[in-house]
């Protein structure tokens, strides 16, 4: 959830709902209906088919839900009134309960989600100088316990289900002022993404595809700490922009920082990177948190420009966002600015990202589920 341009903020293009109050009673707890946002085309039509009606029901719904705005059977006034009422008691339109937003300083806004059982998620909406990104969550919570990362300190409560991902771009598009400004998805938010693939895989389908929501491949990125096998899964199953969370360029620092180096170090994760298919000119981004004499020297540096050598590749330089519960500072600015000279005179894109949101708790790492206070 980084972003370089502090364009000002538009808060009259953002969100403009007041936040809907907590419906507590809604019928979700245990709920096992099917989960529309996340069924395919032709699934929607299977299951309209399983419940005794024409297959073209199933793409009348899927209209009203990625197209039309709907926030509940009712609204689907191309279906007759008492269809809505049956399908309102199979299904539910919103899996995910808007429960809080809050509005950054420099216009980024945090949307907090209530899952069905309780545990709560983030979105972050943040403006750059022409769009809106939008940073969704793929988990509620993380298992994989990076040491500089908040998300991580509480574990993984569950995985998102497809259309709990899907959801979160509906309903905050759904509540923009301009919805077609929302043109970039990443999957920076809370959890890692490849640990979730099924479901994650089936989210990418309903954002990129037309009957849905339409977004350009070229514009969601999915961001992971580097689960090799889901790597080449997604190459072959998603078309999307790869980021890697790499944060050092030797074995012994990255598994200091993140566990998941143990199981699939730098040679595999490198050869993954090499491995997966990219188009024409795009390039696989590589972020790095700088971490005040954990990684920020002129020599971890070089050894970066080794690791990344042949790659196409650029490079996010992240000052570390500090959190009083974790033991480590960001690198100050001389440190990050030779480290990024080191780069750029080896030819290599890096750009120093100053994450947004800060003060709301919204940016990078500062996701923890918990109500901003
Ligand atoms: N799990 C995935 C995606 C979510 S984390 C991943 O790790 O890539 C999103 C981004 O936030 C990652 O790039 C991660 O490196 C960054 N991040 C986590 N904690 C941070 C912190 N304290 N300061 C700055 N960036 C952080
Ligand atoms: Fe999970 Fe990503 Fe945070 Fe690591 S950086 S704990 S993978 S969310």
């Amino acid at each position: 959830m980084t972003g370089m341009n502090m364009s000002k903020p538009r808060l009259d293009e953002g969100i403009h709902h007041l936040d809907p109050p907590l419906q507590e009673s809604r019928p979700l707890e245990g709920w096992s209906g099917p989960d529309l946002k996340g069924l395919t085309g032709p699934e929607t039509e299977a299951w309209c088919e399983g419940q005794g009606l024409p297959a073209y029901r199933g793409r009348q719904i899927r209209r009203w839900l990625f197209k039309k705005g709907a926030t509940s059977f009712h609204d689907m006034t191309s279906l007759p009134k008492a269809l809505r009422e049956e399908l309102a008691q199979l299904a539910v339109v919103d899996r995910l309960q808007r429960s809080e937003t809050r509005i950054s300083q420099d216009g980024t806004e945090k949307i907090l989600f209530r899952l069905p059982e309780g545990h709560r998620i983030e979105s972050v909406l943040i403006p750059e100088r022409d769009h809106f990104t939008l940073c969704i969550s793929s988990q509620a919570g993380c298992a994989m316990g990076c040491r500089f990362c908040v998300t991580g300190l509480g574990g993984l409560k569950r995985n998102l289900a497809a259309g709990e991902i899907v959801d979160q771009v509906v309903q905050v598009r759904r509540s923009m002022a301009r919805p077609e400004r929302l043109t970039n998805i990443v999957f920076m938010g809370m959890g890692e993404p490849l640990a979730n693939d099924d479901a994650v895989v089936r989210a990418i389908h309903n954002l990129t595809c037309d009957d849905a929501l339409n977004f350009s491949h070229r514009r969601v990125t999915l961001s992971t700490s580097g689960l090799v096998p889901a790597m080449e899964r997604l190459g072959r199953d998603a078309n999307v922009n790869l980021a890697v969370s790499l944060n050092a360029a030797d074995d012994d620092t990255r598994d200091f920082l993140m566990p998941i180096n143990r199981r699939y170090p730098l040679n595999r994760l490198m050869a993954a990177c090499r491995a997966f298919p990219l188009p024409n000119r795009r390039m696989i981004t590589f972020e790095y948190i700088l971490i005040r004499d954990i990684n920020d020297r002129e020599t971890d540096a070089r050894r970066l420009v080794r690791l990344l050598r042949g790659l196409r590749a650029k490079i996010n330089l992240i000052p570390l966002n500090p959190h009083p519960s974790l033991e480590l500072s960001p690198s100050p600015p001389d440190r990050i600015q030779t480290f990024q000279e080191v780069l750029t005179r080896n030819h290599y894109t890096a750009i120093v990202r100053k994450s947004k949101g800060q003060d709301i708790s919204a940016a990078c790492g500062q996701l923890s589920g918990e109500p901003p206070g």
